[in-house]
């Protein structure tokens, strides 16, 4: 039986975070080795530089630390396509054919769209580029041009499937059953608060720990964590359930640490020091294999290049008998 074939990606804008370890990267690898599934990567640098149009670097310079993410957690390049957005001039072309099948209102209303409108107002002011409200649409056209069956989305990415499988449905109806109409599967991955509380981890907030971090950083980013603000003394009845640290600690450490951690912090036998101190040591811990794996391929920037020059040729073969049968369902098929 033919695999069924699973579609992700990520926009490079900066390097992968704990965030997406636990939110896409960790299921990510989990898909890949179950053997069920023929994983897709791709690289969204066409879509990160809908927002970062004026920043051409630093979209090119985080292609590379985004894949080397890839694969210091465990994604393995002989088991899953890595590829690069921008080198798959198909999606590009179907982009352009989608833009019929979707009106201006329809994008307009899509919530996922609108929030991520509302969240870039300082770049966008009241006029938003054509590009940016657009990008569903070139989303359709990266998953269709992989005939993805399967999209592992959050909550928040579930409108943009949708509307994916709306152009499909158009397209289909008006063209011919071409297309596979993709289905969104919700990932269960953990969205993961900031060391600040926040609800969202990022780089523009600086409250991330980054998987390429260092031992010195982690400790640095884990001591300045917001923890139960009415503790002063190391005796004072403490709050786990509004610390960072204890938050953290259910992540990172082992459930009966985690257990004797808030008894003792709500008895007033814990100081927030080592509370913090150790909680890095386990993050340190955890990160150790990927962060060696990681420190690898830093110097072995070569392979690097091979692995993505090889998954985006591999992808580029599939986008182009995608095309083909497109163009010949739309009457474009001249010359052949
Ligand atoms: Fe948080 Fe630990 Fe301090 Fe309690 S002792 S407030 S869990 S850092």
């Amino acid at each position: 039986m033919e695999k069924k074939r699973i579609l992700t990606g990520d926009r490079p804008t900066g390097k992968l975070h704990i965030g997406h370890y636990f939110g896409s990267l960790k299921k990510r690898v989990e898909l890949q080795e179950s053997g069920e599934y023929d994983p897709y990567i791709l690289i969204a640098d066409v879509q990160a530089l809908t927002d970062n149009f004026n920043n051409p670097e630093k979209v090119r310079k985080n292609v590379r630390e985004v894949a080397m993410d890839y694969l210091s957690v465990g994604i393995d390049p002989k088991k899953t396509t890595i590829y690069i957005q921008s080198m798959i001039p198909e999606i590009a072309e179907l982009t352009v054919f989608y833009s019929n099948l979707v009106t201006i209102a329809r994008l307009e209303r899509n919530p996922t769209v609108k929030t991520e409108i509302a969240q870039k107002k300082e770049l966008f002011g009241e006029s938003v580029t054509y590009g940016f409200l657009g990008y569903p649409v070139s989303q359709a056209g990266d998953i269709t041009a992989f005939e993805g069956q399967i999209i592992p989305v959050g909550e928040d990415q579930l409108p943009l499937i949708e509307q994916c499988r709306e152009i499909v449905r158009k397209f289909n109806h008006i063209y011919g059953d071409v297309l596979v109409e993709p289905e969104a599967v919700l990932s269960s991955g953990k969205r993961i608060k900031g060391l600040d509380g926040n609800e969202k981890m990022g780089k523009s907030l600086g409250n991330a720990i980054y998987l390429s971090d260092s031992e010195e950083e982690i400790t640095k980013k884990v001591m300045s964590a917001v923890t139960d603000p009415n503790r002063i003394k190391k005796d004072d009845l403490g709050n786990p359930d509004i610390c960072m640290v204890a938050y953290y600690h259910n992540l990172f450490s082992k459930e009966e640490d985690v257990k004797k951690i808030c008894e003792e912090c709500k008895a007033g036998k814990r100081g927030c020091v080592v509370c913090k101190r150790q909680l890095a040591q386990n993050i340190i811990e955890e990160l150790r294999p990927i962060r060696e794996k990681r420190a690898y391929y830093e110097s072995h920037p070569e392979e690097v290049e091979q692995i993505l020059k090889e998954g985006t040729k591999k992808a580029q073969e599939v986008a182009k008998q995608t095309m083909k049968k497109v163009k010949q369902a739309m009457k474009l098929d001249y010359f052949e």
